[in-house]
Order: C-alpha cells, then sequence, then structure tokens
C-alpha cells in the first residue's frame, strides 16, 4: 500500500527500494560526497560509476520527487534553468514550440535567446485564453505552460491543454514551480513532463538552488537522464541533501504559507493605495472554476498593482520583516518589483500583452506569525 503525501515527503514511496549501502541504520539518507565508485570486479557495478552518471544521495531525491508528482522518475539539476535546458534538449533544430506568454522571465530569455539560437522557433500566446491549435504547425512538438503564470496568476486548464497537445502528438510540459506537487499534479490531468525551480517551495529555505523534471513515462525519463548526465548540469550531493530535508516539511510550510497568503490577500483588497490583487483562491478572479477543478489549494504567491508608481518604491524602502528580494517558496516572506527583477529581460511587447505594469509588486507570502506580517503592511502602507 502506497504512502500519503506527507509520509512520502518523509520516505518516498515505501514500494522504493531504497538501494542505499548504509548499514548504520542512519535515520538521514546520507550525503554520499564521492566523485566516483569503486568497481567490485570487471564487469560489475554497484550501479553507481561516477557521480555525474547517477549518486545516491541524488537518486533519492529523484525517487521522492518523481513519487510527489506520480512520475515515472526523475532528474535533478543544478538550478530550476539548468532543467528547463536540459528539457530543451529534446528538441531538435527546425521543431516548433508554444509557450505561454506569462513565464518565469528566465525561461522566456531561455527560449527567445538560446532556444532560438539552436534553431527551435516558438509562439508565446496567452495560453488561458487563446486557441493553443491555432499555433499549431507540422514542426510543433511541445506546448509549455506555467499555472498559475508569473506574475500575473492566469489559470490554464491543464487537463484541456493536455487533450489538445496530444490530439496533435505534442508534449505538455507544466512549469509547477508556483504551487508544488502539494497543491497541483499536473502528471494526473494529463502534463507529460512537470519542471520544478527546486529552489523554491520543494527546498523551500532560500538556501539553495536546484532544479527537478519529472517525466509521465520511463521513455521520457531515460531521455532525460541520458541528457543530465551528457550536459553534466547534474545537482550535487549536498544540494541534494539540502532540497531532500526541505521537501520533509512541504506540506506543512505549503499550508501555513497559504494561510497566510489569504489573510494579506483580505487585508490588500481593503487597502485603499491598492488597486488590484491577483491571487487565484480569489472567487472573482478569472479561471477560478478551473482552479478549483485542477489544485488542492491556492498557494501562496500574491500579486498586486499600487495607486501609482511612486508607491512602489515608497514600499520597497520601507520593509523590514518581508525581504526586498527576488525569488519565492521560502520560509520568509519575499516582495519582488518583477519588472526590474525576475522580467526586466522580457521584451516590452510581451509585457504589454501580459499586462505586467510597473505599478505591479509581487509577494512570496512565507510562514511568520501573521500579525507580524499585518503589521509590516500597516506599517509599509502609511
Ligand atoms: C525561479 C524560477 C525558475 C528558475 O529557477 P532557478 O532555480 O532560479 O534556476 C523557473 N521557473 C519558475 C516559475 C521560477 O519561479
Amino acid at each position: 500500500m502506497s504512502y500519503g503525501f506527507t509520509s512520502k515527503c518523509l520516505y518516498g514511496d515505501d514500494t522504493d527500494d531504497e538501494g542505499g549501502c548504509d548499514c548504520s541504520g542512519a535515520v538521514v539518507f546520507p550525503v554520499y560526497q564521492s566523485a566516483t565508485f569503486t568497481h567490485p570486479e570487471l564487469g560489475r557495478s554497484t550501479g553507481y560509476d561516477y557521480s555525474r552518471a547517477q549518486n545516491p544521495t541524488r537518486d533519492h531525491l529523484e525517487k521522492i520527487v518523481s513519487t510527489l508528482e506520480d512520475g515515472a522518475g526523475a532528474i535533478a539539476m543544478a538550478s530550476g534553468m539548468a532543467a528547463i535546458s536540459a528539457v530543451m534538449e529534446l528538441f531538435h533544430a527546425g521543431d516548433h514550440i508554444i509557450t505561454d506568454i506569462d513565464l518565469y522571465g528566465g525561461s522566456i530569455r531561455l527560449f527567445d535567446e538560446i532556444g532560438v539560437k539552436n534553431g527551435l522557433t516558438f509562439s508565446h500566446i496567452d495560453c488561458s485564453q487563446d486557441d493553443a491549435e491555432a499555433y499549431m504547425t507540422e514542426q510543433t512538438k511541445a506546448v509549455y505552460i506555467e499555472s498559475p503564470t508569473n506574475p500575473m496568476m492566469h489559470i490554464v486548464d491543464i487537463r484541456k491543454m493536455a487533450e489538445i497537445a496530444h490530439r496533435h502528438n505534442l508534449l505538455l510540459i507544466v512549469d509547477n514551480t508556483f504551487l508544488s506537487p502539494y497543491f497541483q499534479k499536473p502528471l494526473l490531468l494529463g502534463a507529460d513532463l512537470v519542471i520544478h525551480s527546486a529552489t523554491k517551495y520543494l527546498a523551500g529555505h532560500n538556501d539553495t538552488l536546484a532544479g527537478i523534471v519529472v517525466a509521465s513515462t520511463k521513455e521520457l525519463n531515460d531521455k532525460l537522464h541520458m541528457i543530465a548526465m551528457t550536459t553534466g548540469g547534474i545537482l550535487s550531493p549536498f544540494d541534494s541533501f539540502l532540497v531532500t530535508r526541505g521537501i520533509q516539511t512541504l506540506p506543512i510550510r505549503m499550508e501555513k504559507a497559504q494561510e497566510n497568503a489569504r489573510a494579506l490577500v483580505k487585508w490588500l483588497e481593503n487597502c485603499k493605495s491598492v488597486t488590484r490583487v491577483f491571487y487565484p483562491g480569489r472567487k472573482e478572479s478569472k479561471g477560478y472554476e478551473i482552479t478549483v477543478r485542477q489544485t488542492s489549494g491556492f498557494g501562496a504567491m500574491i500579486s498586486f498593482e499600487v495607486d501609482r508608481k511612486e508607491r512602489v518604491s515608497e514600499i520597497l524602502n520601507k520593509v523590514r520583516l518581508i525581504h526586498f528580494a527576488e525569488s519565492l517558496g521560502g520560509v520568509e516572506t519575499l516582495i519582488t518589483y518583477p519588472i526590474r527583477q525576475t522580467h526586466a529581460s522580457v521584451p516590452q511587447e510581451i509585457l504589454d500583452r501580459t499586462g505586467l505594469t510597473d505599478r505591479i509588486l509581487r509577494l512570496s507570502v512565507g510562514i511568520e506569525d501573521i500579525q507580524d506580517l499585518l503589521n509590516e503592511f500597516e506599517r509599509i502602507f502609511a
């Protein structure tokens, strides 16, 4: 019998054969800080040859995340961008990929600067409302989305997009960083690949960079392992250990952060200087019904628009408890100015279409005492 989600965060799937060679009884899976592994004799391997190819600590993490996403296997890479780059290696010059317009800025940069250089072509569309089928050609090989999107919180109907993609033999790739498998499991909705910047909720403590790709089939997983081993951007043993440790508290961190986020959304909705609040859990928000159908929670990412541009610098200069910093998904509450930070490299034409303006700020809500966060809000908006 399979474990529940929270137990899986601690132990992986109970049907997993740990395969470790530790006989000390250590409760914590060891950090195998070894570049290479001894062969018992010619023609025999322990399963581990060289740490770029396989490492027990990284394997352990890959198994856990694959289990949490209900996948067939995973690769753990040195960052989210290394994970997305590995996925791009599945494609060939001439291939066409449809992507959402509202994505992590670094992903758009990877597609438009590196992907295009390598002969790929892209159509950036609003997957929450545009007809993706109208953009598909003979060369189209994949659809790449996030939901909720970053930072505008558009919701893409993942199940519907998977149906459309599969009708045309395309892969559906979902960056699931914002909700984590605790709130959303894209593979169960029909996606073929799930990507994580594990730097964010999976690691959860703003202390590690990591990326994960979970595959729905063994075939895709084998290809990705070949790519990871060959291109070499794999996650180190120690960082694998840190992500594994972070995942142990994923459910309780997600719950607490979401609880705080709901309270802050309510506060922002009543704040006179705030003109719009973007949060998937607002009943008024577009895509609310889809969110409720495809997720088990709304997460802890909030974007909001202030009444005038000068207020942005006022807020950012006043924060004390909240950190003015890029990134998200950690225990600390961070505030980001997307247009100058995460989305600084996104072309103006795309910003015009997503609606990201210089009055929009993004919050990654942490697990502080809610009263301290509310006090901070009272002070920075005063
Ligand atoms: C941060 C982020 C990435 C990139 O991950 P890194 O670990 O910083 O390389 C990709 N997608 C999303 C949604 C992110 O938030």
